[in-house]
């Protein structure tokens, strides 16, 4: 990912002439660096773990026609995201999470030959079982778990609480007896997704460790044998220093010992989201006006948190690159600031559009362009688009450049 290569790219085909002169604003994708991606993340992982991408991240078509033949296949979370995997492809593996599942996405989910059903609830389990055996299918499912414990570094969580997520893990005895006797349904093992953004492949492993006891423990006392161990997302990528990423060898270094120590028989899956799509894409923005108000900088961008939301709904500054302009087209001076902390607005008219605050610049003027790293995962996908009608961005996939 060369965000300086893309940038010249953009403005190269605006300076000859085949795109409106409009002011920089553009996601751009870089697909061969995502597949080389997705080739290292998996080829690292021992043999008994498979890798699926969960595209919620980035559903763009491009994206998961790229990640098509170098992943296992897909997590889904709607009708609608199976529907988007479908259209690229009729047969690749999808497994399907989601605590509100209707029951027109369960039969959706039939209908589209989805390989696992992560229930998350007994009602969940309830219907499905209904549904397929109205249909005379037995859907393969993964029990949701949300285990009572799990460390608290990640950004996000989803277990280790109470949540709306998946089925307290003193309810699953309860659930592991219901499933026996419910003919439609068909239990292929666990499921847990617990939390987001751990940057330490440490606990990571712990978390992992601690999700095969819970298996074991349930395989042995009621004498199951699960095929499956999916052990969700949640892998980190790290804004406050692109540089520093989780250590995904080291972390397959301890996996493969962990797995050569306890030899468990299910395969493990991986789903993962941000770590996979998040240093595929970044989001350029021209600089439309530079000002100092009371004594701060801001510079206003063409774009902002209506095209990515990353930054606002995280409440964090998102890493950027500048990328200079020579250019200066007006016979008036071009507004900069110099050696100085400056404040990254957006278009929108409200104080909450700031994509970075107070960040120490050596140089920002109107015409230069801000482009945001690691912004291939939700960032336009989770964004609100049209709030105040401004133009969205172009989104350029770019494959080999
Ligand atoms: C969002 C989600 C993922 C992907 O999470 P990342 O943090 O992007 O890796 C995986 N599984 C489930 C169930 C999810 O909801």
């Amino acid at each position: 990912m060369n965000p300086q290569r893309l940038y010249d790219y953009l403005h190269g085909r605006a300076q000859s002439g085949s795109a409106d002169i409009q002011p920089v604003c553009a996601y751009v994708y870089d697909l061969a660096h995502l597949r080389r991606r997705a080739d290292i993340l998996r080829c690292s992982l021992p043999a008994q773990c498979q890798l699926f991408y969960a595209i919620k991240a980035n559903s763009d078509e491009p994206v998961l026609k790229t990640l098509l033949n170098h992943t296992d296949g897909f997590e889904v979370a709607s009708l609608g995201e199976i529907q988007r995997v479908r259209a690229v492809d009729s047969a690749v593996p999808i497994v399907f999470g989601g605590p509100g599942k209707s029951d027109i996405e369960l039969e959706g989910a039939l209908d589209q030959r989805i390989m696992l059903i992560h229930v998350e609830s007994e009602h969940q389990l309830r219907r499905l079982d209904w549904i397929a055996q109205c249909r005379h299918e037995v859907a393969d499912v993964l029990l949701r778990v949300n285990p009572a414990h799990v460390p608290q570094e990640a950004t996000l969580h989803m277990g280790g609480q109470a949540t709306q997520f998946g089925i307290e893990e003193a309810q699953i005895p309860d659930l592991l007896r219901l499933i026996q006797i419910l003919p439609g349904v068909r239990l292929k093992g666990l499921h847990i997704h617990a939390i987001s953004n751990n940057l330490d492949p440490d606990t990571h492993l712990a978390l992992i460790a601690h999700y095969f006891d819970l298996a074991e423990a349930w395989q042995r006392h009621y004498g199951l044998k699960f095929d499956w161990l999916n052990v969700g997302g949640g892998i980190g990528v790290n804004y406050a220093d692109p540089g520093s990423s989780f250590d995904w060898e080291n972390f397959c270094a301890g996996l493969s010992a962990l797995i050569a120590a306890r030899q468990p028989e299910f395969r493990i899956v991986f789903e993962c989201g941000r770590f996979l799509a998040a240093d595929c894409g970044c989001y350029m923005s021209e600089v439309i006006d530079v000002k100092t108000t009371y004594g701060k900088h801001f510079a206003i961008l063409r774009g902002g948190s209506h095209h990515f939301r990353l930054p606002v709904s995280w409440q964090h500054n998102h890493p950027f690159i500048i990328l200079e302009r020579e250019s200066w087209p007006y016979p008036f001076p071009r507004p900069a600031v110099h050696d100085a902390p400056v404040t990254l607005c957006g278009e929108l008219c409200t104080p909450k559009d700031i994509l970075a605050r107070d960040v120490r610049i050596k140089q920002l003027r109107a015409g230069d362009c801000v482009a945001f790293l690691l912004a291939g995962a939700y960032g336009w996908h989770i964004s609100h688009h049209d709030f105040l009608s401004h133009l969205h961005p172009e989104r350029v996939f770019l494959d080999n450049c």
